[in-house]
């Protein structure tokens, strides 16, 4: 589903040009939670950003259903950034002024085949709070809407980077499950950014960073549930 072939990537100019991603590759298969950890620095969000086509890469190639990066044109990147993918922040990037609800059906309006937003706002959990806006929410809240923002699209493809960052232990897991539960019932590929060893647990595919290069992958025969995380 998601082939990475070699991929480099260096920021600065000449003298203090610097290599941040030293060729890495991989394949992601559909439908699969994979945990990319490492070492703050290793890499992990560039490559984030660059699978989510906000970011460019100097060499290499990425092919993502068939379809390389490289070839695709700033109208075509756009579409696939609207229609194919979901995005999740670590401080959840709400839309400050719009209540729980209207922050998801900006993600819906951005996707040609939106999930039911009513049936959404059940499923995280959010219909009680439907018509407050961010402020008015726990930082649990707010992650659950911004993860409402990110899959109403039913996107291919939904990126998170350290989804759980800024929350507390039990939330974190809340969160989790959420991702999960999100997987087994729309089969989204994930990719999950974490600091936290737990969470490849959970993964079907984990993928270790250092200094910018793949130190270890595997995938798992078992998963353990989230909620069944402990760290
Ligand atoms: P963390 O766990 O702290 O979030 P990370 O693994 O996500 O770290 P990246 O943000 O991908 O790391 O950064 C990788 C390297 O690239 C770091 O050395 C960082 O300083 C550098 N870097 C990231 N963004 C830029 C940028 N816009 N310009 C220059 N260097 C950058
Ligand atoms: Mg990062």
């Amino acid at each position: 589903f998601l082939q990475i072939n070699n991929l480099e990537k260096f920021y600065g100019e000449k003298d203090n040009r610097v290599q941040v991603l030293k060729g890495l590759s991989t394949g992601i298969e559909k439908g699969e939670i994979c945990v990319l950890l490492g070492p703050s620095g290793s890499g992990k969000s560039t490559l984030l950003n660059i699978i989510g086509g906000i970011e460019s890469y100097d060499k290499g190639e990425i092919i993502i259903n068939g379809a390389a990066m490289s070839a695709m044109n700033e109208k075509q990147t756009t579409l696939y950034r609207r229609e194919h993918l979901g995005y999740v922040f670590q401080f959840y990037n709400l839309i400050p002024n719009l209540t729980v609800k209207e922050n998801i059906e900006v993600g819906a309006y951005l996707g040609s085949n939106p999930l039911d937003v009513d049936d959404l706002l059940h499923t995280l959990g959010l219909w009680e709070h439907k018509d407050k806006i961010p402020s008015q929410l726990s930082g649990g809240q707010q992650q659950r809407t911004s993860i409402g923002r990110a899959i109403v699209k039913n996107p291919d493809l939904l990126l998170c980077d350290e989804p759980t960052g800024a929350l507390d232990y039990n939330t974190s897991k809340d969160i989790l499950k959420l991702i999960e539960d999100v997987n087994r019932k729309y089969g989204n590929t994930i990719i999950i950014v974490t600091h936290n060893d737990a969470i490849k647990l959970m993964a079907d595919r984990v993928i270790k960073l250092r200094d910018g290069m793949i130190r270890k992958e595997y995938t798992n025969e078992t998963k353990t549930p989230a909620m069944e995380l402990d760290w």
